[in-house]
């Protein structure tokens, strides 16, 4: 596909976007480095992918990018807006518009005494999508079929309850449609669903950005997804992005000795596990962690300067990049992971899948 100048803009993008949290009290606090100063953007019809296991910061971005809290450094501009220096509600109410989020647990996310339609006329309402009762009705029918849930009418008389996990995270899938957002932050959205109807849910995600040309930020632990879902792919470890390509590449050829971890992991066709990597267990240190790379303790490849120095960003090619002291020291300025130096192109095999 060819990517015209509008395909290829940026709509959100993260500069140097860190979090921490104070732990423990006393006169000795610490601190609790949930995120490093990351930067990437996200473009128009985008999709990017977060990868990593849980505790890595990849749901603590989405939060931040969505407003439910606030950073401890950085900023996201929203088309070239510095999101946040804008106080008033408008502006406020405008971006939440824009910038939607679809959470891991359908059921959680709804409420069980409210009826499907009544978790639908909500937004509408509040972001002035309809007036008067007939108005609503049909744009709460037609967000339903827009999700495949017909007939839409009997689906929005009924409570989440009655609905199968798949349905309910259709339901939130077009909750989030309803302000008519341009990015869509999608926190592990089926990883909670039976994997005979997550390609479906992937698939109706799919169409949604040809359709109205929705980005998202695919947030998930599932590396094979990603590949499937995705045009770039970033994978985070204790708070920092180690590695960033696009996709494909990402998955025949990964850098970082993590990111080479996460895809032995994924079963191959043949029904064995690939073993080629041993890597130890163990988490990352987030309190007061030591100086160096924060993958050293697990590292089937540590040397001696991965325990002193933090590897800086070294690019691989024009549009990949990793952080290891394998591939060079790198620069210390934090990357950019950009779909400016990407190649972006729809899953073709995607848009032919069946719903479910
Ligand atoms: Fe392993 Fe060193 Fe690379 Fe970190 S910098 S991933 S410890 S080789």
């Amino acid at each position: 596909m060819t990517i015209t100048h509008q395909e290829n803009q940026v709509i959100l993008e993260a500069k140097d976007l860190g979090k921490y949290f104070q732990v423990g009290g006393g006169f000795k606090p610490k601190r609790l480095r949930a995120l490093n100063e990351i930067s990437f953007t996200l473009g128009a019809r985008q999709v990017v992918a977060l990868v990593g296991e849980s505790g890595s910061g990849k749901s603590t971005i989405a939060r931040l990018l969505v407003r439910l809290m606030e950073p401890s450094s950085g900023k996201i501009l929203f088309r070239g807006r510095d999101i946040l220096q804008e106080e008033p509600r408008h502006a406020s109410l405008d971006y939440r518009a824009q910038v939607q989020m679809i959470f891991q647990d359908p059921f959680g996310s709804l409420n069980p005494v409210h009826t499907i339609g009544n978790h639908l006329e909500r937004p509408l309402i509040l972001h002035g999508k309809a007036k008067g009762a007939a108005e609503l009705r049909d744009r709460v029918h037609e967000l339903l079929a827009t999700v495949d849930l017909n007939p839409a009418a009997e689906i929005a008389g009924r409570y989440p309850h009655q609905l199968s996990g798949g349905q309910r995270q259709r339901v939130a899938i077009a909750r989030a449609l309803a302000p008519g957002p341009s990015v869509i932050l999608a926190d592990e959205p089926i990883s909670m669903l039976d994997v005979s109807i997550r390609v479906g849910v992937l698939n109706l995600m799919e169409r949604l950005k040809a359709d109205r040309g929705i980005a998202y930020l695919y947030i998930t632990h599932d590396i094979a997804s990603a590949r499937y879902f995705a045009d770039r792919t970033m994978v985070m470890y204790a708070g920092h992005i180690v590695e960033g390509a696009p996709s494909e590449e990402l998955m025949h050829k990964p850098a970082h000795p993590y990111t080479q971890l996460l895809l032995s992991a994924v079963p191959d066709p043949n029904g064995s596990m690939k073993s080629e990597l041993k890597a130890k267990s163990g988490a990352p240190k987030l309190i007061d962690p030591p100086p160096g790379c924060p993958f050293a303790d697990r590292c089937p490849s540590v040397m001696a300067v991965c325990r002193q120095e933090m590897p800086g960003a070294t690019q691989l090619a024009q549009d990949r990049w990793v952080r290891c002291h394998l591939f060079g020291q790198g620069t210390a300025a934090s990357p950019v992971d950009s779909q400016a130096q990407s190649a972006v192109g729809p899953r073709s095999a995607l848009a032919e899948g069946a719903a479910s």
